[in-house]
């Protein structure tokens, strides 16, 4: 479904992501774990070309997008890449949900502004989408009157309202009191256990080693451990692994 291949990116002198490749399957989950700074961010955001990677290629579906300027793809290009970003749905730290919108308004946006559906149809997908995060309670609410988790599950619904064939979660509970992270770490868990494809950069290790399909340890830029998270997460061979796991213990 998705190949990273041999993927850099620098920003400027400094190269960030060091020839990293990693792939996923329908139905994988593919966490990323790794210290601050060793390029998680970076190289979720180049999946969906929220950065532009400074070589190597993405391919989804078959199709190659290889690094490139912004302004040197050809129209078939950019046509291929808008079709690529809906095709990637991307949850983020900090939920960026429409302060002035509801909670179901927030999710219908995309399905209508990007999708043209019909404002009855994207309310009832939205609804859908809202019930299974488990807000069916809450659909007119505004963000202000959610708490951090519910949040978080309304821009997971709004997600999930765009249909994507991946989902990328950028630390979704980083932001979180601890007390909310359950709620959020559940849904992503029903998620995986519905055959979605996900790469999730989390530092939640309980959760990595129950979910994953494959756990991608990231050190300055380079893939320093991957494989079964019993295996990455339980006998680290790395002396950089160990010690990170230590810190997240
Ligand atoms: P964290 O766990 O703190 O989120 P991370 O693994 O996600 O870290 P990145 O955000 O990918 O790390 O950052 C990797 C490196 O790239 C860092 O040194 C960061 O300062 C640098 N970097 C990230 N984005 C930019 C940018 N837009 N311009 C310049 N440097 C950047
Ligand atoms: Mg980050």
């Amino acid at each position: 479904l998705l190949e990273i291949c041999n993927l850099r990116k620098s920003f400027g002198p400094m190269e960030v992501l060091k020839g990293v490749s990693i792939g996923a399957a329908q139905g994988d989950v593919v966490t990323l774990i790794g210290s601050s700074g060793s390029g998680k961010s970076t190289l979720i955001r180049c999946i969906n070309f929220l950065e532009e990677p400074t070589a190597g290629e993405i391919v989804l579906d078959g199709i190659v997008f290889p690094a490139m300027g912004r302004d040197r793809r050809t129209r078939k290009q950019n046509a291929e890449l808008i079709a690529l970003r809906r095709k990637v749905g991307m949850v983020f730290q900090s939920f960026n949900l429409w302060p002035h919108r509801s909670a179901i308004e927030n999710v219908m946006e995309g399905p209508v502004q990007v999708l043209g559906l019909s404002k009855k149809d994207a309310r009832e997908r939205s609804l859908g989408y809202l019930e299974k995060v488990g807000l069916a309670d809450r659909i007119n609410h505004y963000p202000s009157q959610l708490s951090g988790g519910q949040q978080q599950r309304v821009a997971i619904a709004r997600a999930l309202a765009m249909e994507p064939e991946i989902l990328l979660f950028d630390e979704p509970t980083s932001a979180l009191d601890p007390e909310l992270v359950g709620e959020v770490l559940r849904v992503m868990q029903n998620l995986a256990a519905e055959g979605r494809t996900m790469i999730i950069v989390t530092h939640e290790m309980q959760f990595a080693l129950e979910v994953s399909s494959e756990v991608v340890f990231l050190s300055k830029g380079n893939i320093e451990e991957r494989g079964k998270p019993s295996e990455v997460l339980k006998s680290p061979t790395s002396e950089a692994l160990a010690s990170f796991l230590q810190r997240y213990r």
